[in-house]
């Protein structure tokens, strides 16, 4: 391949690559925020794997590795092991509070009925985890029954984990699917606990057109990422090799010239040294910035990640700890913070784009403090009480989770437009401003 150029030249020590190094808790904090790398393990089939690999064809791509590491369809970390939750590898927002999900529930809703409430609508999930957040939205989309009566909604997951998607079937339909033809877009279909029928993609692309509201929690973050160093000779990119000195030990090293992606993803005006970038990101938030823009609808993204200022936010997570993410691939986590100020870019202007905006501020204006008001008064034991203090603290503390996850949406342009610019002007109702956003808005 023309990105495993023969005899590059190891990472020199002062540009190794930092591992971050404060203590990370029970959620995969933002980068600067972990703690010492956990040792080796697993049973090492991934790392054959890649060993063979890498002394038939030379060194791969940051990118490439970490898509064997994560999706590998035999071996990768999602394909077997996917541990998320408090007994797995990292948790998550909609596994640490119901709330999470019942707020987002409640933007989907807001936004479809100030596009004039459609007849119909897909909730469309990237990357849905164990199915917890979008059984969480879709107990508010039935207790709003009411309001959504005549409304046509069908739930559309976009899940590459076989072993992902069995632990979303049963947590959303309690296990009643069926598999899908070959010859049909989805791959496995079934009905939710409350009706409404959902069907399984590998890819976005499948997803049948039509008005839809998509969602991805911490999908982002888990795309492979290309790494790119400056140096005195120019940028080089961060490859993965076999350690000469050390047996089925890999090292990062950098490529001895340029590469076709440091010349297509390094912007000329770029300031930083060290700069991580996720083409697969930038391919997905076009299709999605295509659909809304074709079809209507709207997507809400939240991940932690910065506006194009970060470096090296590469990590790896097991067992709640860090782990070096060169070490036994396929058994941990690996993740890199999300660039928002690229995911704008690649929306290309075909929508708005509204945020990041912190996660405790987003909550915040959702009203999560009077939700958790009420589920207060409404819990009569202590221990229930407790729990639900400790995990509003997870969300909203900005020393967790509260400033380190941010909410960014993609919008039709013509939802943001002031009333009176709008080529409508029969229409005299003002558009709403956008829930969770909504101080963005007023500047
Ligand atoms: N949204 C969930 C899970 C986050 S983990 C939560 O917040 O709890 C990342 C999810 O994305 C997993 O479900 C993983 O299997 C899935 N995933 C990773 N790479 C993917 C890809 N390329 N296409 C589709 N899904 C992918």
């Amino acid at each position: 391949s023309p990105l495993a150029p023969r005899g590059p030249a190891p990472l020199s020590p002062s540009l190794s690559l930092p591992l971050p190094t404060a203590q990370a808790a029970a959620a995969r904090l933002c980068s600067g925020a972990g703690g010492q790398p956990e040792a080796a393990g697993g049973d090492g089939a991934m790392l054959r794997h890649l060993t063979r690999k890498l002394r038939a064809s030379g060194p791969v791509t940051v990118a490439e590795y970490m898509r064997e590491a994560l999706t590998n369809p035999g071996q990768g970390y999602y394909t077997r092991r996917g541990g998320i939750g408090e007994s797995g590898d990292f948790i998550t927002s909609p596994e640490i509070s119901q709330v999470f999900g019942e707020l987002i529930g409640i933007w989907y809703i807001s936004e479809w009925m100030a596009m004039g409430k459609p007849n119909t609508f897909q909730l469309v999930e990237l990357g849905p985890g164990r199915g917890t957040l979008t059984e969480d939205i879709l107990r508010v989309f039935k207790q709003l029954a009411s309001v959504l009566s005549k409304c046509d909604v069908s739930v559309h997951l976009v899940e590459v984990s076989p072993r992902l998607s069995e632990i979303q079937a049963a947590t959303l339909t309690g296990g009643k699917v069926q598999p899908n033809p070959e010859d049909e877009s989805a791959y496995m279909k079934g009905v939710s606990k409350t009706g409404i029928p959902i069907f399984w993609y590998r890819d976005i692309q499948d997803v049948p057109s039509g008005c839809s509201f998509y969602l991805a929690h911490e999908f982002f973050d888990a795309l492979p990422i290309h790494k790119f160093q400056r140096t005195e000779k120019g940028w080089r990119e961060v490859l993965v090799d076999i350690d000469p000195e050390v047996p089925d030990q890999l090292r990062f090293v950098l490529s001895p010239s340029r590469t076709p992606a440091t010349q297509n993803f390094i912007q000329p005006e770029e300031t930083r040294d060290h700069v991580e970038v996720c083409p697969e990101a930038g391919v997905i938030v076009q299709r999605l910035a295509s659909r809304i823009e074709k079809d209507g609808g709207a997507a809400l993204v939240a991940d932690y990640g910065h506006n194009g200022t970060k470096t090296d936010t590469f990590r790896g997570f097991r067992n709640h700890k860090l782990h070096h993410v060169l070490s036994a691939p396929g058994t941990a986590d690996l993740t890199a913070d999300v660039d928002f100020s690229y995911l704008r870019k690649m929306a290309q202007g075909r929508t708005a784009t509204l945020g990041p905006m912190k996660q405790r501020e987003f909550l915040k204006n959702m009203g999560i403090d009077l939700r958790l008001q009420v589920l207060l008064q409404n819990s009569g034991d202590t221990a229930t009480r407790e729990q639900l203090l400790h995990s509003y603290d997870m969300l909203m503390n900005p020393e967790k989770m509260g400033d380190c996850f941010n909410f960014f949406a993609l919008l039709p342009h013509h939802r943001l437009l002031h009333p009176d610019k709008k080529d409508k002007p029969e229409s005299k109702s003002p558009s709403p401003p956008v829930a969770g956003f909504n101080e963005l808005l007023l500047k």
